[in-house]
């Protein structure tokens, strides 16, 4: 396993290694949810490229850039027995050098849920993974469904600017108690840490309510917000009934949708998803042996 961190190396070695290559873009601080996606693509590529870049133009004033937890020993020690031939650890002047000036923005699917809490996120995560798909030239790219607009993103801008790439979306890996694996769960105090499963629980009680009949999309997002009422600590930012692709709201949910939503717990902001599609749920794979 070779650690790069200028792009010049990185296209250097990327021409050494064979095809089809998977990427699997991260901010590092490395969970099980990581590393599902890393072996995912150990699986299905001849070879694998690891990024790991807290990217600055991804966050607004006053989120989390600086606290951002942080990690490049302990992640390249997960990372070595998975079998990965490259990570790739730039820095930020590596990546937007004096004089920076070029954005990607995908429009439609960027503006709402998260794109409204957080304006500019989707122009910086669609910029960092473009230059991403250029540098290393993956076959693959994965992520996971625990992001669910930015798998959406990240798909239309690859299908819009012609990369020659499949983009891959893998289940979110969740702690034994259904909270969806997040870097930024290492924000959360041990007292807030029961609370968090309200996510879950909320998402699980919306696709009761929808197995048992109930199909009306507000009636759907008031059983989502009343399960997230239920933990006084947590502050509800939205609930979210959308078509998959367009992320367009839902007023009757028939066929397939996301169930989506953003809380806020003390300092920590989480999200989560469940997905319907093709008559068929992906609401994320407990992992057993969890480290938490
Ligand atoms: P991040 O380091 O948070 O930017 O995440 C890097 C990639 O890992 C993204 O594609 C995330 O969607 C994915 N990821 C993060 N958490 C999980 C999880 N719990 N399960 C599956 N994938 C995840």
């Amino acid at each position: 396993m070779v650690v790069i961190e200028s792009i010049a190396d990185v296209r250097r070695a990327r021409a050494e290694l064979p095809s089809p290559l998977g990427l699997v873009p991260t901010m590092g601080f490395l969970h099980e949810g990581h590393l599902s996606l890393v072996r995912r693509a150990r699986a299905e590529c001849a070879a694998v490229v690891v990024s790991i870049f807290v990217n600055p133009t991804q966050f607004g004033p006053g989120e989390d850039l600086e606290r951002y937890p942080r990690d490049l020993e302990r992640d390249l020690d997960l990372l070595r027995p998975i079998g990965v031939d490259l990570v790739w650890t730039p820095s930020p002047e590596e990546v937007y050098p004096p004089g920076y000036q070029t954005f990607i923005m995908v429009q439609h699917v960027s503006r709402p849920l998260e794109g409204k809490a957080r304006p500019i996120h989707f122009r910086g995560v669609a910029t960092v993974v473009a230059k991403l798909y250029n540098v290393c030239a993956p076959q693959r790219a994965y992520f996971g469904q625990k992001d669910a607009q930015q798998a959406v993103v990240v798909r239309r801008m690859a299908r819009d600017l012609d990369f020659p790439l499949e983009v891959v979306v893998c289940p979110t890996v969740r702690e034994p108690d259904g909270l969806a694996m997040s870097s930024r769960n290492a924000y959360l105090a041990p007292s807030e840490r029961p609370a968090a499963t309200v996510l879950f629980r909320s998402l699980t009680a919306v696709k009761e309510a929808l197995t048992g009949g109930e199909h009306d999309a507000d009636m759907l997002r008031a059983i989502m917000s009343r399960a997230l009422a239920t933990e006084h600590a947590v502050t509800e930012e939205y609930v979210s009934i959308a078509h998959p692709a367009t992320l367009d709201e839902l007023e009757i949910v028939e066929g397939e949708a996301l169930f989506s939503m953003a809380v806020r717990l003390g300092r920590t902001r989480l999200i989560d998803n469940f997905l319907l599609q093709d008559g068929q749920w992906s609401t994320g794979v407990l992992h057993e042996a969890s480290r938490a």
